[in-house]
């Protein structure tokens, strides 16, 4: 475990902004069109740095780094160990800078400083674990007909363009940085464009480690524009993308000009269901969790919470109780629970879903107002009564908004629970452990936890069925995505 968070810091400060400009082999440079956006607090909506734009002319210098860097140079003929030795230092300067790093990201991002610390053990977790495996992947001896010898060679996908949203900024920077650096690829990274800073100063680190020129490059900017050109530069060999179902879509059909590797991960509306036999306590302490989690801006959110109908009514007592006590406020403050949303956008989002499931009929039990004037703040909520075919429980909604369904038995709750073109994760609530097996088998979600919810861990695979994606992260599954598999065969005759 990485040690951070330990002292008690009461009152943390306003972070200083080190860093704005584009990392383009290993150079901070000015766009080349000269364009900056603005970057925001979302606590208080005041902008906090005007942050380099990159145009199409960017990318191609930055794409331009990394294929110099993947073809000669240092890089291209590093020992495998070495890149990982890299690697580990990298961690440790992030561990190094752990707590100025969780606050930047709270600062820019808007989630608590304890969920940023949080992130901060998952990051270098995360880079650790690839580091770990830069010198063990290997290829195999195919025992082929005749007198040949094969083998397979593992080797680097390319140039790999990395397009990360913003509800995890650093986090999603590891997961795909450490399997592709692990790899042997080179990076052009494009953070999102409400969230550019941490991924700056983490490149900053990225330099004094002594990753060589072009290995990592950083784009900041807009996906219209950086993101599309990064998608369709002829010399980019894969996408990486998280973020949105409708944006993978048009990164699919843009990157089939050039056939290019894409990997996804998406969305999700996933349901969390609790039968009657469960730990109470457990479940009501876990189903809370599952959806406020950084006010449910995460792709895991358990929103569609099918409660066993005997239960019902307390269940949703309990949480009622639970999401009025929560703490709604400055996510610098430790006392916090649940901090802004990520912009006045996806804040204007959830009001609307809110009215909308009043208009459908959803019974509103708590919050779905907006708590005061500056910054992007929401009240905890609930709706009950919710019906599978009402717009509430059908999109991703990205907030802390939660729906409560009613159900009455297993092989009914499997349905319901299945009916979504989403698959990416699932929760159940249960001691029976007939009932938590035949669940776990059935439900089409590519993670699903059983009397516990958003355990993820750099160890194992992560990844959407249906359309939440496509590939898979962490775990040794990612190493897949990212190493192109050759067949030797030699001649003994
Ligand atoms: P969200 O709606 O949560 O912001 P998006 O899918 O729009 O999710 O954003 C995730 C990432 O994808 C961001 O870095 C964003 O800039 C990028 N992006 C958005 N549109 C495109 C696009 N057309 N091409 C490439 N990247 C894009």
């Amino acid at each position: 475990m990485a040690v951070i968070g330990k002292k008690a810091v009461k009152k943390v400060t306003t972070p200083k902004i080190k860093q704005t400009k584009l990392l383009i082999n290993n150079k901070w440079v000015d766009p080349v069109e000269g364009g900056s956006f603005k970057t925001y607090n979302p606590a208080t909506g005041e902008v906090i740095a005007k942050v380099a734009e990159a145009s199409a002319k960017d990318i191609d210098l930055a794409v331009k780094a990394a294929r110099k860097a993947l073809e000669s140079g240092p890089w291209a003929t590093m020992d495998a160990a070495d890149r990982g030795k890299l690697m580990f230092k990298l961690a440790d300067l992030i561990e190094k800078n752990a707590e100025e790093l969780a606050v930047l990201e709270s600062y820019n991002c808007g989630k608590t400083i304890t969920d940023a610390r949080g992130d901060l053990v998952g990051t270098i977790n995360t880079l650790r674990y690839y580091a770990g495996w830069a010198d063990k992947i290997e290829g195999r001896t195919v025992p082929v007909r005749g007198k040949f010898l094969s083998y397979t060679l593992r080797q680097p996908v390319g140039v790999i363009g990395q397009i990360i949203p913003w509800n995890f900024p650093l986090l999603m920077l590891a997961w795909k940085w450490g399997p592709a650096l692990a790899c042997g690829n080179t990076i052009v990274l494009k953070p999102a464009e409400q969230t550019p800073l941490t991924a700056l100063r983490v490149a900053e680190l990225a330099i004094e480690a002594g990753f060589p020129a072009g290995v990592i490059n950083i784009v900041n900017g807009f996906g219209e524009t950086a993101g599309n050109a990064l998608v369709i530069h002829p010399g980019v060999d894969k996408i990486a993308f998280t973020g949105h179902v409708e944006t993978a879509k048009i990164i699919q059909k843009k990157a089939a000009d050039t056939l290019k590797r894409t990997t996804f991960e998406l969305g999700g509306k996933s349901p969390n269901v609790v039968f009657a036999d469960c730990d109470l306590e457990q479940a009501v302490e876990g189903a809370f969790h599952a959806i406020y989690f950084h006010c449910g801006q995460c792709c895991t959110a358990g929103s569609r919470l099918f409660v066993e109908q005997k239960i019902q009514k307390e269940f949703v007592e309990r949480l009622a109780a639970k999401a009025k006590q929560r703490k709604v406020g400055d996510p610098l403050d430790e006392s916090t629970q649940q901090g802004p949303q990520v912009s006045q956008e996806q804040l204007d989002k959830i009001l609307h879903y809110v009215a909308l499931g009043q208009r459908e009929g959803a019974k509103l039990v708590t919050g779905g107002q907006r708590k005061g004037a500056k910054g992007y703040f929401i009240e905890p909520t609930i709706f009950d009564g919710v019906r599978d075919e009402m717009a509430i429980a059908r999109d991703e909604i990205f907030g802390p908004v939660v729906s409560v369904l009613p159900f009455k038995d297993f092989d009914e709750v499997v349905a319901r629970a299945n009916d979504t073109f989403y698959g990416l994760a699932a929760g159940v609530w249960t001691k029976n452990i007939d009932k938590a097996h035949n669940y776990a088998a059935a439900v089409k979600a590519g993670t699903v936890w059983v009397n516990c919810y958003h355990i993820v861990d750099t160890t194992t695979p992560f990844g959407g069925f249906k359309m939440s994606g496509q590939g898979r992260e962490n775990g040794e599954e990612a190493l897949d995505h990212y190493t192109e598999t050759k067949t030797v065969t030699v001649n003994l005759a």
